[in-house]
């Protein structure tokens, strides 16, 4: 006879199994299928998100879970039944007919938004972006929200966190960062990449990119390197675990990096508790944490100078005769150069996060009312002026860049700084705990620190929030501190 709770595993079981069928399609979607196969895609997800809304809010579940929170007393399984709760509570404070709305305005958005773009068309978008912000602003007063309604909209991309930490956090890291910044500019050799020149056989990149995947403890067994245009991490178990990445001919080092960045995430994925596989607690509890492991294997250790003294070695055997006379430092110089730019994703590790705080203070601002859709375009050129130093020539290299907004969502930039600052805090106390750890990395041994994540953060899942995570692991608050000493380190004598 079934016990309530594992009926409650079932039916979590059976959600789970619809975003993984969902997650698939996307996957496919973005890496195999045809163009003309779009419109039948769309639908194929619509059915099945309405499917998994009606199970995500079903009686029977709200039965079970007011049953079980009376009951359970284990910790894992109260857990679980907490997170199921906040889950369902998420899903059942959006009405329906809102949610068609928003899904409308989405897609609508995001046309309009390609469009747009491709003619630097600000004024194209903008009724858009205005009906996306009211929907958004409507969807805060469903969800319900202490202090900011920014807080309503964060909570579903980094639970835990609220903007009233966030505003003063990125204010102070903004203001020291641009001061950084423009020392190590300053400081900074001349430009030394004459030996780049001529093609890299993307055959090859693939190659050095596989091995060090394997080297980082990547199971491709229980997963795949594709090629997509905007690389990303899907899974729909812990035992498929899927990566993207694209190529770039004339620069070797580009897929490698965003391989790197992609495996972060899924070596988390792979590294989920597996006696709770098919649940909630088999899951990242933010986006914050997750960019926390891609950043970390992405920059701290993919740009260091210890990995590059295995790694160039390595990739010398890949392209035979075209690296003989290149040192460690010329590669360094390339892979860790800085100069303040106007696309986020092309942004070196030190301006990254001044392009992410400019987009979290405008939509702060665009969310609690004190910023216009029409005034836009001037706000965020003066805050590039401001952060950057730069002017924005048009609002294709300006607010029209990036896709976030035009899918209505607010809350989610933060999360790319947040990673990037939980991952300086976290791995300084990797280096304290494990003494060798950079001797490993130039030793071409990976899999020390992987192990370390998967006992600190991969099999923690979902039975801690992000901040959480990080004051258990450092025993302080998530802090600026620790990412601006690495970037002096890294970067400040140079
Ligand atoms: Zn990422």
């Amino acid at each position: 006879m079934h016990t309530t709770f594992e009926r409650l595993r079932e039916l979590l079981a059976e959600i789970h199994d619809l975003s993984a069928a969902m997650s698939l399609l996307e996957w496919d979607m973005e890496v195999m299928m045809p163009p003309k196969g779009a419109v039948a895609r769309g639908a194929q997800l619509a059915t099945l998100a309405a499917i998994r809304h009606r199970l995500q809010t079903s009686p029977e579940l709200a039965r079970l879970l007011d049953d079980l929170a009376r009951r359970t007393t284990d910790s894992d399984e109260a857990r679980l039944v907490a997170e199921a709760r906040h889950d369902y509570e998420r899903a059942t404070k959006l009405p329906e007919s809102f949610v068609r709305r928003f899904a409308e305005a989405q897609s609508a958005g995001c046309n309009a938004w390609l469009g747009a773009k491709a003619n630097s068309d600000f004024a194209a978008f903008r009724p858009h972006l205005e009906t996306l912000l009211e929907l958004a602003r409507e969807a805060t007063g469903h969800y319900g929200y202490e202090g900011s309604p920014y807080n309503a909209l964060l909570d579903n991309f980094e639970r835990g966190m609220r903007a009233e930490r966030l505003r003063p956090l990125l204010a102070d890291l903004a203001a020291r960062q641009k001061q950084l910044v423009a020392r190590i500019v300053e400081r900074q050799a001349p430009r030394d990449d004459a030996w780049m020149e001529g093609t890299w056989d993307i055959v090859a990149q693939r190659a050095f990119s596989l091995r060090v995947l394997a080297d980082m403890g990547y199971d491709l067994d229980a997963g795949r390197l594709d090629t997509a245009p905007h690389p990303f991490c899907t899974h729909f178990d812990i035992q498929d675990v899927r990566i993207t990445t694209r190529y770039d001919e004339r620069d070797p080092f580009s897929a490698l990096f965003s391989t790197m960045h992609e495996a972060g995430h899924a070596l988390y994925d792979q590294g989920f508790d597996p006696a709770w596989n098919r649940t909630p607690l088999a899951d990242a509890p933010s986006l914050g944490i997750h960019e926390c492991n891609s950043r970390m294997w992405e920059n701290i250790v993919g740009r260091s100078e210890a990995f590059w003294t295995h790694y160039l070695p390595v990739l010398r055997e890949h392209f035979p005769g075209r690296l003989d006379g290149v040192s460690v430092g010329q590669v360094l110089g390339v892979v860790n150069r800085v100069a303040p730019s106007l696309i986020r994703v092309e942004s070196d590790e030190c301006t990254y996060n001044l392009h992410v705080i400019a987009r979290f203070e405008l939509e702060m601002d665009l969310i609690e009312g004190r910023l216009a859709v029409a005034d836009l375009p001037e706000a965020w050129n003066a805050r590039y002026r401001e952060y950057l130093g730069i002017e924005v020539p048009d609002d294709a290299h300006g607010c029209l860049q990036d896709v976030h907004w035009s899918h209505g969502m607010f809350g989610y930039f933060p999360t790319y700084t947040l990673g990037n600052l939980y991952a300086a805090q976290v791995f300084e106390t990797a280096c304290a705990e494990m003494p060798t750890l950079w001797d490993d990395i130039a030793a071409g041994r990976l899999l020390p620190l992987r192990e370390w994540l998967r006992t600190k953060i991969h099999l923690v899942g979902r039975r801690r929030m992000a901040p959480d995570i990080v004051r258990s692991i450092t025993g302080s608050e998530p802090a600026a501190d620790a990412f601006l000493a690495y970037l002096e380190r890294k970067f400040g004598a140079a």
